[in-house]
């Protein structure tokens, strides 16, 4: 018997769950575009945004998605011709690397596989190898939502500064930004980007771009910056649309007040602390349920584990049919392995991931590793006793 009528919960990586005061701001006629209300609460939204990027720089958003946050920030930095270095920890690095490719730059990747963090000595010594300085910008993501690795941003910093190479450092917190501490100024960030569906807690549809002066300075020597992606005319805009190179995305924007103030009346370290905690409880269950069990968490070592996003294999079939079970039957919907093995690979069904990002508390994250356990037991995978007391243990604990 389903038992899936209820509230379900989408817990997969993005979009992620988003609060009602969210929805209920986002539910209204169209503003005026032109004065009054929705003009003055956007010059507050570009604040808060850089306060959540911790950054004293420029905040920028465009019309768009995680894809088009990619492109935005490559197109006012990197043309066709110029380098860039990718250290990969899992699809979503070898994709921004795609877009770089996509405008005709020259892209170096360094793999670093699906199950690894990168290995910063490697990195350096790729930028020492580079003695012509040919390397435009560094692509790093700071949690790869495929593998859930997440990356020392700051170490990536110093890896650049040690070999004494003058590359932009860019960072992918699409992922990460509102989950997982990320400080953009202190970390040595020049360009950052972001979108509005996952921790931020608002439909997709905004890209958001932050930069620093040195990233402004090499996009004035760049020879052309298509109009829409320009960040110049977006940045102190002599008129309003400008922000937006068109029309602004009215409920969006209303949308994204509305969640950075559920952020700040939180506490941003409030925030990322409930998102470690939560991101704790899920893998002591994990590592109960593996000890008999074929569950597994992805990353090994809890450092280069995401807060807001979880890989698992727990190997074919039964990804594809937990998945299957718990959307079915008890309206828990899991993420799909992404990025792990290639389609036609039989191995594709034995991975799944858990979003935790945003809009999550601790009820939430218990009925989620419950329901799991049901759903194993239903599909005859084995697992470990113990899981459910672990995850309880460590959410007791705060
Ligand atoms: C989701 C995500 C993207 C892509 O975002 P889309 O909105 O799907 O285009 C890129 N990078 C990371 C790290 C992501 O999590």
């Amino acid at each position: 018997m389903s038992l899936s009528q209820g509230r379900s919960y989408l817990a997969i990586p993005g979009p992620s769950v988003m609060p009602e005061a969210v929805l209920r701001a986002m539910h209204r006629g169209a503003p005026n575009i032109y004065e009054g209300e929705l003009i003055e609460m956007t010059a507050g939204i570009m604040t808060d945004l850089k306060r959540v990027a911790g950054t004293s720089h420029v905040a920028t958003i465009y019309i768009g998605n995680g894809h088009a946050a990619w492109e935005a920030a490559l197109s006012n930095v990197v043309g066709s011709g110029d380098t860039v270095l990718v250290p990969a920890t899992g699809a979503f690095g070898i994709g921004w690397g795609e877009m770089a490719a996509g405008l005709g730059a020259e892209v170096q990747t360094l793999d670093f596989g699906r199950q690894s963090p990168m290995d910063l000595d490697q990195i350096e010594a790729a930028l020492r190898a580079d003695t012509a300085h040919r390397i435009k910008a560094v692509l790093g993501v700071h949690v790869d939502t495929s593998t859930s690795a997440k990356s020392d941003i700051a170490g990536l910093r110093a890896a650049m500064d040690a070999a004494g190479h003058p590359a932009l450092l860019m960072a992918d917190c699409i992922a990460s930004l509102g989950c997982d501490r990320f400080e953009m100024d202190a970390w040595g960030v020049d360009v950052m980007v972001a979108a509005s569906q996952k921790g931020l807690m608002v439909p997709p549809g905004l890209a958001l771009v932050f930069f620093n002066d040195r990233a402004r300075a090499v996009r004035a020597g760049m020879h052309r910056v298509s109009r829409y992606w320009d960040w110049q005319p977006r940045t102190d805009p002599a008129l309003y649309y400008q922000h937006f190179c068109g029309t602004a995305p009215t409920h969006h924007l209303y949308g994204l007040r509305a969640a950075l103030d559920m952020i700040f009346d939180e506490g941003l370290e409030h925030v990322w602390a409930r998102h470690e905690t939560l991101a704790r409880a899920i893998w002591a269950a994990v590592d109960a349920w593996g000890q008999g069990g074929p569950i597994t968490l992805n990353m090994a070592n809890p450092t280069h584990r995401s807060h807001a996003v979880t890989s698992l294999s727990i190997g074919a079939p039964h990804g594809t049919k937990l998945r299957r079970w718990t959307q079915d039957e008890a309206g828990l919907t899991l993420g799909i392995g992404l990025g792990m093995s290639s389609d036609d690979d039989p191995k594709a069904d034995g991975f799944f991931r858990f979003g935790h990002m945003g809009h999550v508390n601790a009820h939430m994250v218990l009925g989620m590793l419950s329901t799991v356990q049901a759903g194993m037991v239903a599909c005859d995978i084995p697992f470990g006793p113990g899981a459910l007391d672990a995850a309880a243990a460590v959410i007791a604990q705060g």
